[in-house]
């Protein structure tokens, strides 16, 4: 897909998110949060749902967690600008619930979508619902985050897509430089393979 068709892709998708009333939390969004950065990168990364930051500016990843993600990228020399970042949920849920398998279920055409317009060639998963979705979409095995993450996954006969990663999410590392060790070090692996 040449630049400007993704443009217009991503702004109709854009659109139809603004509008979505597909499961419940539209009623009690501030804003979506349909994702943000490069459309042409390499590298996509899919976290959870909107926090309430997120939900005031409408933007992925601007809060506590947002500010960590933005230590590790630039730990591997990488910035906003240069990667795509979204979640499996364009609304914040309540209070920070997990999503449901429902919203999921609602929302997750939005995201394959996105999938679709940028084609990354690595796919970073942040958080369990993330890997769930991803690892199932793919078909590959479902394995537990704590056994699996940082390692990649390369997908065979694939046009687009060909590493899937799964990390924690950037949150975990909040009040435990123990987590943010092994995100730091789970970075650096897509770091090499960029
Ligand atoms: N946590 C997420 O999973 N996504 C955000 O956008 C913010 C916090
Ligand atoms: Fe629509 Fe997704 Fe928002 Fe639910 S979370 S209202 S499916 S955009």
């Amino acid at each position: 897909m040449v630049k400007d068709d993704m443009i217009d892709e991503m702004n109709s998708l854009k659109q139809k998110i603004y509008l979505c009333k597909r499961c419940n939390l539209w009623k009690t969004r501030t804003n979506p949060v349909v994702g943000e950065g490069s459309l042409t990168t390499n590298i996509m990364f899919i976290g959870e749902a909107p926090g309430y930051n997120e939900d005031q500016q409408g933007k992925p990843f601007v809060g506590r967690a947002g500010k960590i993600f933005d230590e590790l990228l630039n730990s591997i020399g990488l910035k906003r600008k240069d990667i795509y970042i979204t979640n499996i949920l364009k609304c914040r849920p309540p209070d920070n619930a997990n999503p449901s398998p429902e919203q999921i279920k609602a929302c997750s055409p939005y995201l394959d979508e996105q999938i679709k317009i940028i084609q990354p060639k690595i796919i970073v998963t942040l958080g369990n619902f993330a890997l769930s979705y991803i690892f199932d979409k793919f078909r590959l095995k479902q394995e537990k985050i704590s056994s699996i993450h940082g390692r990649v996954f390369t997908l065979a006969n694939l046009v687009g897509i060909e590493k899937i990663v799964a990390m924690y999410h950037p949150a975990v590392a909040a009040y435990n430089p123990s987590m943010k060790a092994i995100l730091i070090k789970d970075f650096k692996t897509i770091g090499d393979y960029l």
